[in-house]
C-alpha cells in the first residue's frame, strides 16, 4: 500500500473541484513528479499528512510561520480574539495596534494600509507610485515575483528597451508594454531602461533579496544603485519585502542593508498565518490614498481583528531579545551541515543563503539572477526532493522557492535533515 494512499484519493476528488486540485499553483508538486500531500495538522517544526506521515517542515506555509506551526502564544491570543467575533467592517484596536507595531519597526514606513495579500499590497503600492508620479511604466526584474496582479506577470523582455510581454494569457499587452524588465543585480540594464524612457517611469519595484527564483542575493551596489536611479529620475523605489519583512531582520532588508525605499510592501509573516498583507511609506505619498486622498483602495476583511491579532503575536514574539540571532546559529548549522555533504559529494551545486532563508541550485554556475538560476538541472532537483520526502523532509517542492527555517526548528531536527540529505543527494 502507498505511504500516500489517503493524500492521492483526496487529491483525485479535488481534481474534480478545483482546477488541478490546489488553490495554489506551487503547492501542485508538478516539478517533483508527485501528488501534493494533504496536511492534516502542524506542531511546532513538524507536520503531518492525511496517512500520518510526519515530515520536518522547511515550507511554513512559504514564510509566514516563522515561529513555527500552531505557536502557542499565536494560537491563544487568536483564540481569545475570535471570542469577541470575526470581523466588523469599523475600526478595530488590534489592527491600530498592529499597524503603530509595523510603523515603529520598519525604517521606511511612516504610514501604512493593511489589506489581506501581498498580492493587494504590490498592486495597491503601484497604483500610489503611478498616481505619486503622474507616470505610467514601471521597472521590475526578471524572476522576481510580486503576486499575480496583472502588469506584474511578466518575466524577461528581451533587450534593455523592451516592453514585456505577458506570462498569462488574459493579461492585456496593452498593459504590461508599461513593465519594463531588467536582470537582477543588473544595474547597468536598469539605468538604460532610465536613460530610454526618462520622465515616464513611476517606480522601481523590487525584492530587496531576491526569493522567488530561489534565493538570489543582492550584490554590493544593486540596492544602493536602484535608490540612486530612482531619487535621480524622480521615481519611486518599492522594496517588496513581502518574504524578507520582519525575516532578515526586525525592521526587514531596509534595515539589514541600510537601503530605504519610499514605499514597503508586506504580507506572509506580518499575518502570522492568516491573510494580512500591508503597504506604507514616507507620509508624503501614503496621503494620497482614499479616503485622505483620491487614489482609490479598499478591502472588507482588511485589518479584521482575528488577523491582526495574529500577525501582531507573532511579531511581538519576534521583537524579543536574541530572536533572529537564533534564527541565524540554527541556520548557520544547517548550511554548514550542507557545505561539509556538498564538499564529499561531486556534482554541480550552489548554495545561496541569507538570513533564514536558503536554496540549493544543482549548477555550477554562481547564481545571481534569474537566468543562473535557471540554469539548475530540474532532474537533480526532483531525485533530490523525492529522497527527502521518503525521509520525511518537507522541503519546498519546487527549485525556484526557498527553504524557510523557523525559530521551531531544532538542533535533532537539522541533524535528521542533514543525514537524509546526504542520502539525498546521491539521487541528485
Ligand atoms: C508571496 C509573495 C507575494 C504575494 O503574496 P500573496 O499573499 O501570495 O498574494 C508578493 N511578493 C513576494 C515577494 C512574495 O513572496
Amino acid at each position: 500500500m502507498s505511504r500516500y494512499k489517503v493524500s492521492d484519493e483526496l487529491f483525485e476528488k479535488a481534481l474534480q473541484a478545483i482546477p488541478g486540485g490546489v488553490n495554489s499553483p506551487v503547492r501542485a508538486f508538478k516539478n517533483v513528479g508527485k501528488n501534493p500531500l494533504f496536511i492534516k495538522n502542524g506542531s511546532g517544526s513538524r507536520i503531518t499528512d492525511v496517512d500520518g506521515n510526519e515530515y520536518i517542515d522547511y515550507v511554513c506555509s512559504w514564510g509566514p510561520l516563522i515561529l513555527g506551526h500552531s505557536h502557542p502564544e499565536v494560537i491563544t491570543e487568536i483564540r481569545r480574539e475570535i471570542e469577541n467575533g470575526i470581523s466588523f467592517g469599523a475600526p478595530c484596536l488590534k489592527e491600530l495596534e498592529l499597524s503603530e507595531f509595523i510603523v515603529k519597526a520598519v525604517p521606511s514606513i511612516e504610514n501604512i494600509r493593511l489589506v489581506n495579500s501581498g498580492t493587494e499590497a504590490t498592486m495597491s503600492a503601484l497604483r500610489l507610485a503611478r498616481a505619486f508620479t503622474g507616470r505610467d511604466k514601471i521597472v521590475k526584474f526578471s524572476g522576481c515575483y510580486h503576486g499575480h496582479a496583472d502588469g506584474l506577470l511578466v518575466k524577461a523582455g528581451s533587450g534593455v528597451a523592451t516592453a514585456g510581454l505577458p506570462d498569462s494569457p488574459g493579461v492585456p499587452k496593452s498593459y504590461t508594454k508599461h513593465t519594463l524588465i531588467a536582470p537582477y543585480n543588473n544595474l547597468k540594464a536598469t539605468t538604460e531602461l532610465f536613460e530610454h524612457y526618462p520622465g515616464s517611469i513611476a517606480a522601481i519595484i523590487v525584492e530587496p533579496v531576491a526569493a522567488n527564483m530561489g534565493v538570489v542575493k543582492p550584490e554590493p551596489g544593486f540596492l544602493e544603485g536602484l535608490r540612486q536611479l530612482a531619487t535621480a529620475y524622480g521615481a519611486v523605489l518599492i522594496f517588496d519585502e513581502v518574504i524578507t519583512g520582519f525575516r532578515l531582520s526586525f525592521g526587514g532588508a531596509q534595515q539589514a542593508t541600510g537601503v530605504i525605499p519610499d514605499l514597503t510592501c508586506l504580507g506572509k509573516i506580518i499575518g502570522g498565518g492568516l491573510s494580512v498583507g500591508a503597504y506604507g511609506g514616507k507620509k508624503e505619498i501614503m496621503q494620497m490614498v482614499a479616503p485622505q486622498g483620491a487614489v482609490y483602495q479598499a478591502g472588507t476583511l482588511s485589518g479584521n481583528p482575528v488577523a491582526a491579532t495574529a500577525g501582531l503575536a507573532t511579531l511581538k514574539v519576534l521583537a524579543q531579545k536574541g530572536i533572529y540571532e537564533e534564527l541565524q546559529q540554527k541556520t548557520d548549522r544547517l548550511e554548514e551541515g550542507i557545505n561539509n555533504l556538498l564538499r564529499q559529494t561531486s556534482g554541480e551545486f550552489c548554495l545561496n543563503r541569507i538570513g533564514s532563508l536558503l536554496t540549493l541550485f544543482f549548477t555550477l554556475k554562481k547564481v545571481n539572477d534569474f537566468e543562473s538560476a535557471s540554469s539548475s538541472n530540474m532532474h537533480s532537483f526532483m531525485g533530490f526532493h523525492q529522497s527527502l520526502l521518503g525521509q520525511g523532509i518537507y522541503w519546498p517542492p519546487s527549485q525556484f522557492e526557498a527553504a524557510f527555517i523557523s525559530l521551531a526548528l531544532t538542533n535533532e531536527d537539522i541533524d535528521k535533515t542533514l543525514k537524509a540529505m546526504e542520502k539525498a543527494l546521491a539521487f541528485a
